[in-house]
């Protein structure tokens, strides 16, 4: 059987370049032998670890997080709690272990699970199988019934695909940003490698950008995510006739920033994203400038992003350590050890950030700095 790779370089010998997304798309998502379906990747045996497989207490305090704002919807018999990549679904019961304080919302909640891959789908089910929530899988967000919504996802964002556009003779006729694509190597038929479009991208394409940009010169590479629109899109859709919280956790700047971040992750370790396509887990940082300057043009209300670590402090992370520590004297360091990873500005407290998207007129969203009346689009968090 053709290799994904082999697969890929065909297809970009029968039909030109490929962009950076449609590559990125291929090697995580295809059916049959794209990263996320052919894999359970986590873990210390895996390819990379997440909040959640850190540390129970990381879902624990999304799970307040969850019942302040289904309270704040003023606690509807019935609310659609969706998960967008749930992974194994470890985050989520964590999360439904603290929906146990408030009976109220546990028996409101109607779990949807939005997964791309069927071999994470079985984890999903053999973890939440017994929370005692029913439970569905969907393709997309229009498939779940009317009614208010709740919804999370951890490290989602960054899997998005995204596209690269490079900065070219910035002064001469043919000027500005043109897409980064991959190529079949000249010099050897069984590598891939990257090229740059001889011809700028279109309006069309100019008007992803984020509408303000660091300065550039010639030779700088912007990322853009249009997964991103889509999602806020879906979003906006829902909750114009529905209540609705949305809470995305991931790794990248408050600020527009220019530079190339897309990276593969095989066993821990960085490797190139051309090398083995399907085989090593593909992100990009997300830029959380320009998904609050969509949300807001979309007019959902948006708060932070904020750094992740401040956010699970003002969730009571440090108080549920001492708690746990408590109940589990001997596993005091460890808990210690892993409240530190999650929060402090050298390990994920900085680099990841928490974002809240919510339908108009809801109470301000835990763990984000109250915003002052009538100026919403304050960049404090
Ligand atoms: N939230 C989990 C997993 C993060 S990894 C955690 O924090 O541990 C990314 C998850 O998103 C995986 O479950 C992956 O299969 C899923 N995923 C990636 N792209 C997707 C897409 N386009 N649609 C739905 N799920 C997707």
């Amino acid at each position: 059987m053709k290799t994904l790779k082999q697969r890929i370089l065909t297809h970009i010998k029968d039909n030109g370049p490929m962009s950076i997304a449609g590559y990125m798309g291929w090697a995580l998502l295809d059916p049959t032998q794209g990263y996320y379906p052919t894999r359970d990747p986590f873990g210390v045996d895996g390819d990379f670890i997440t909040a959640p497989e850190i540390s129970q207490m990381f879902g624990e305090v999304l799970g307040l997080w969850l019942i302040h704002a289904w309270r704040s919807m003023g606690s509807p018999d019935t609310v659609h709690l969706v998960e967008y990549g749930p992974g194994r679904g470890v985050m989520m019961a964590d999360i439904l272990r603290t929906a146990n304080l408030d009976k109220d919302f546990k028996n409101a909640i109607q779990l949807n699970l939005i997964e791309t891959s069927s071999a994470l789908e079985a984890k999903q089910a053999e973890q939440l199988g017994n929370s005692g929530v029913p439970v569905q899988w969907v393709s997309k967000l229009e498939d779940i019934p009317q009614g208010p919504t709740l919804i999370i996802g951890n490290e989602f964002l960054d899997c998005l695909p995204i596209r690269q556009f490079i900065m070219k003779d910035r002064f001469k006729g043919n000027g500005g940003w043109h897409e980064r694509y991959v190529e079949v190597d000249p010099n050897n038929p069984d590598a891939l490698i990257y090229s740059i479009a001889p011809s700028p991208i279109s309006a069309i394409d100019q008007a992803l950008l984020p509408s303000i940009l660091p300065d550039f010169k010639d030779g700088d590479l912007i990322e853009v995510s249009p997964g991103l629109a889509q999602l806020v899109d879906a979003l906006q859709n829902r909750f114009a006739n529905n209540m609705g919280a949305a809470l995305f956790i991931d790794y990248g700047p408050r600020e527009t920033e220019l530079g190339d971040t897309f990276q593969a992750l095989k066993k821990h370790t960085k490797t190139s994203p051309l090398d083995e396509p399907g085989h090593a887990d593909l992100t990009a940082r997300v830029d959380f400038a320009h998904l609050r300057e969509i949300a807001l043009a979309a007019e959902l209300d948006v708060y932070g992003a904020c750094p992740q670590g401040q956010f699970l402090s003002r969730l009571g992370i440090e108080v549920r350590a001492v708690a746990l520590s408590r109940n589990t004297p001997n596993a005091k360091e460890k808990i210690a050890r892993q409240l530190h990873r999650l929060t402090h500005e050298d390990e994920m407290g900085n680099l990841f950030k928490a974002i809240a998207l919510q339908s108009k007129g809801l109470a301000g969203p835990l763990g984000f700095k109250a915003t002052p009346l009538g100026f919403k689009d304050t960049r404090e968090t």
